[in-house]
């Protein structure tokens, strides 16, 4: 494999060379979606154009056509997270359309009255909101686990959170604000011991670390197409094969049943069980097109520039006085947080955006962690392969603008909003 050539591979995404008020494009906001590479926009128009059907329904040779790929996609899954059987590979919406398929089915089934489920202070909403919505069904407990200085769930004093109470652990593999990789197997070593299952929320960590199913040794992991250059509205949900086949069917509908009469209804085999009604299955076929992509430059080649890129920004980060991180430490993926002395978050993003630049501002779906941090919000740089040491030193030349109020009449005030 030849050294990984930013220039070439941004080539493969059409709308980094658009420019935004009469400026290059520069987009820094990847934790919250990636660019799309041409190879995704066309296979995703291809289906449409070409073999358009639904899958698992015809015997006609569109819907053959269209089920080989759509069944295709699931094996080369299996294949980039190395999980033991390809029926434990379900598709959902997204992170958030497994982890709430995970509460309903096996919370329901699973938790009673005062039963405990840890979580961290560094949750994604997307992982907090629907334990809330089970543990109030069931009477189920949430308990949360501190953080340490570097941002990670606390090792330290971490087993004094475990009982036999203990029925669920669900956290972040990476944090989208804080950046860095949790200590996973000791958290799923711990839960092993109390025979409670582990949840990983793996939408930050899909597009930068590789994953191995049966080394890790999780109960589920879930995670997003769309962070990793893949479309929106498709994700997966990896489970364990004994817990998902003893789980209960979270919707119902088509395709998830094997007999349905007005006396009753048996349902289908894994992984169908749990996908009821059509699927995404452009989308699934265009995400599969995703993973071929990252394969064909390797994973861990795009990592490894991202690594250096991120050294970079967070070096020169770092130089500009009024910058305060959110923690210290570099991050391990590209995802920069912090906050400007004397400054507006959200002034800081739209001044940027003034010159292209895309980055977020907010509280980014982690109000508990703002909270815990005690700060109101914060500014969020996240980058991904495609960018360039170029566009870095573009956006510290304007922020540092920005902080010392050089600003030029290219700003424009927008209307005053807090990004989520
Ligand atoms: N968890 C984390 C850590 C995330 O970063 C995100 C997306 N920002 C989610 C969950 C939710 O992902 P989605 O919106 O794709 O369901």
């Amino acid at each position: 494999m030849n050294q990984f050539d930013v220039s070439t591979f941004r080539q493969h995404f059409p709308l980094l060379s658009n420019r935004v008020n009469n400026l290059p494009l520069v987009y820094f906001d990847n934790g919250a979606t990636t660019q799309k590479p041409n190879i995704v926009i066309d296979t995703e128009s291809e289906v449409y154009q070409q073999y358009n059907a639904n899958v698992h329904r015809a015997s006609h040779a569109l819907s053959a056509k269209a089920t080989l790929a759509f069944e295709q996609a699931r094996a080369k899954v299996q294949r980039f997270i190395q999980a033991e059987y390809l029926e434990e590979i379900i598709w959902t919406s997204g992170t958030t359309g497994g982890i709430n398929l995970i509460a309903q089915s096996w919370g329901q089934k699973n938790l009673k009255t005062g039963d405990e489920i840890l979580l961290s202070h560094a949750e994604h909403h997307a992982n907090i909101v629907p334990w809330q919505m089970i543990a109030e069904k069931t009477g189920a407990i949430i308990k949360v686990l501190p953080l340490d200085a570097s941002g990670l769930i606390d090792e330290n004093g971490l087993a004094g959170y475990f009982n036999e109470k203990t029925k669920v652990v669900s956290f972040s593999h990476i944090s989208n604000v804080i950046g860095k990789v949790n200590p996973v197997k000791k958290i799923i070593t711990l839960a092993k011991k109390y025979k409670a299952i582990t949840v990983i929320d793996g939408a930050q960590a899909c597009a930068h670390l590789p994953l191995n199913m049966q080394t890790l040794d999780c109960d589920f992991y879930v995670f997003s197409a769309h962070k990793m250059f893949g479309p929106t509205g498709v994700g997966v949900l990896y489970g364990r094969r004994d817990l998902l086949t003893a789980m209960p069917p979270y919707q119902g509908g088509g395709e998830m049943i094997k007999k349905v009469s007005f006396l009753g209804t048996s349902f289908n085999q894994l992984p169908f069980k749990f996908e009821a009604g059509t699927p995404n299955y452009a989308g699934v076929i265009a995400f599969s097109a995703s993973i071929e992509f990252i394969n064909s430059f390797s994973l861990a080649e795009l990592a490894k520039y991202e690594n250096l890129l991120t050294t970079y920004c967070y070096e020169k980060l770092k130089n500009i006085k009024a910058v305060k991180f959110v923690v210290e430490e570099k991050p391990d993926i590209g995802v920069l947080s912090f906050t400007v002395s004397d400054s507006h978050n959200y002034d800081i993003a739209s001044g940027l955006d003034a010159y292209g630049i895309a980055i977020r501002s907010g509280h980014h779906c982690a109000m508990p962690l703002m909270d815990y941090l005690q700060l109101s919000g914060c500014i969020r740089v996240s980058l991904a392969a495609y960018n360039t040491y170029a566009e870095v030193d573009f956006f510290i030349d304007k922020l540092t603008l920005l902080i010392d109020g050089n600003v030029d009449e290219v700003i424009v005030e927008p209307p005053r909003r807090e990004e989520s």
